[in-house]
């Protein structure tokens, strides 16, 4: 068994040809979707038997071979397992849960289109991913036929984005848009580039995490000609694979910027020294991260969510003692579409007169002062409200 084949040590795979099992459609129609596949993978505890088996009210479950094969068997803790397997925690609904907890549906125009900010929207072309996160946001509509993808729906999408000039930037997401055909990509991203006043397009996929044989040439040949920037989902340093890494590799060769969000979720990646090495990790494939997500209060994921202060003390751990690119923005969402709220730990001490004390990453302390004009008098000032002091 050399590397490359490292899936084979799964009996359910063991036969499988390389050729096959590096391949989107294998992939995609070998999925686990049931419990007594998955029971061939893993040792499953009791609530994971149970939630998986339940045939009501559950958020779907879809598996790609490569994921499952990330997981560890015996480890019910694997944040690679936790992100996938339903348990039943799930159904221990809290009083904060809600069903759209950006409050996207209320700020839809048009089906599949959120304007919320001024200059850009949120297109939803797809309900399908490839695999499907226990945490996603937009769990009310994945894996659904909601009909995002009706040619009808894209095009009264674009027409709506065509008739409002303010907007400037598109960003395409699902559901994973990568699970559309090359060709419908194509024909998506065809018709934003020709309208004028759309400057900035961007896809947000997991698929090279979830499932990096999607990335080919002929997928990256479809994004060359369209030039959008590339939005990944990176939750942990053990998505970081070889395959993961390749396929991360020919979009930045493509020319395509990369950037990347991560969910903040309890006992996955809530340690700053996981964050921090998470970051490294995709620093050295070309992704910049851009934001930390405060875990949205969906319906069934209480047991992700950390406290506030976790992210806060996540990004006082990184500011200044690492590479100013491998610090991202942390966000909390706000529940019913107030949109990203940054958060940031508190640097300043006070602020009297054009005087800013400041404290640095390494807790000392530095005065700033601002220019006065002529007269004594300061040309700029702020709000002392603005500045929260503790
Ligand atoms: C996140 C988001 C965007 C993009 O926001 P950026 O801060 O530019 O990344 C746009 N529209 C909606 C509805 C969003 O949730
Ligand atoms: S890939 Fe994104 S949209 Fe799909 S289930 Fe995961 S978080 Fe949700």
């Amino acid at each position: 068994m050399n590397q490359a084949e490292w899936y084979r040590r799964i009996p359910l795979w063991q036969d499988v040809p390389l050729e096959e099992w590096e391949t989107y459609r294998w992939q995609m129609s070998n999925r686990i979707q049931d419990v007594d596949k998955l029971r061939q993978v893993l040792k499953l505890t009791p609530s994971e038997e149970r939630a998986v088996s339940r045939k009501s009210g559950r958020f779907i479950m879809g598996i790609p071979p490569y994921w499952a094969a990330l997981m560890d068997p015996d480890d019910a803790a694997c944040p690679i397992r936790r992100q996938a397997v339903p348990v039943e925690d799930e159904y221990k609904l809290s009083p904060n849960d809600m069903i759209d907890p950006l409050g996207e549906d209320s700020h839809m125009p048009v089906p599949g289109l959120v304007h919320r900010y001024p200059d850009r929207v949120l297109l939803l072309v797809v309900e399908v991913c490839s695999m499907y996160c226990r945490f996603c946001t937009r769990s009310r509509v994945v894996g659904t036929t909601a009909g995002y993808s009706r040619p009808a729906n894209i095009d009264a999408a674009v027409d709506y984005i065509k008739a409002h000039r303010k907007i400037r930037d598109v960003l395409i997401s699902g559901g994973d848009p990568l699970t559309l055909s090359d060709e419908r990509l194509d024909d998506v991203l065809a018709k934003l580039r020709a309208i004028p006043h759309v400057e900035f397009v961007r896809i947000g996929t997991r698929n090279p995490v979830t499932l990096p044989y999607r990335v080919t040439e002929a997928l990256c040949a479809v994004l060359k000609k369209h030039k959008p920037w590339i939005s990944l989902h990176f939750n942990h340093p053990k998505e970081v694979t070889l395959a993961c890494r390749k396929a991360c590799g020919m979009l930045a060769d493509s020319g395509l910027p990369l950037g990347s969000q991560t969910v903040l979720m309890k006992g996955i990646n809530d340690r700053a020294a996981i964050m921090k090495k998470l970051f490294h990790e995709l620093l050295k494939i070309r992704v910049r991260p851009s934001y930390i997500y405060q875990c949205d209060p969906v319906k069934g994921t209480a047991h992700f969510r950390t406290p506030v202060s976790a992210g806060l003390q996540i990004i006082e751990k990184l500011r200044g003692h690492t590479s100013g690119y491998a610090v991202p923005t942390f966000v909390v969402d706000g529940p019913g579409g107030g949109g990203k709220i940054p958060l940031m730990p508190n640097y300043v001490v006070s602020v009297k007169d054009g005087v800013w004390t400041l404290r640095n990453f390494a807790g000392k302390v530095f005065t700033y002062h601002e220019e006065t004009s002529g007269n004594g008098a300061r040309t700029s000032s702020v709000e002392p409200s603005y500045v929260l002091i503790q």
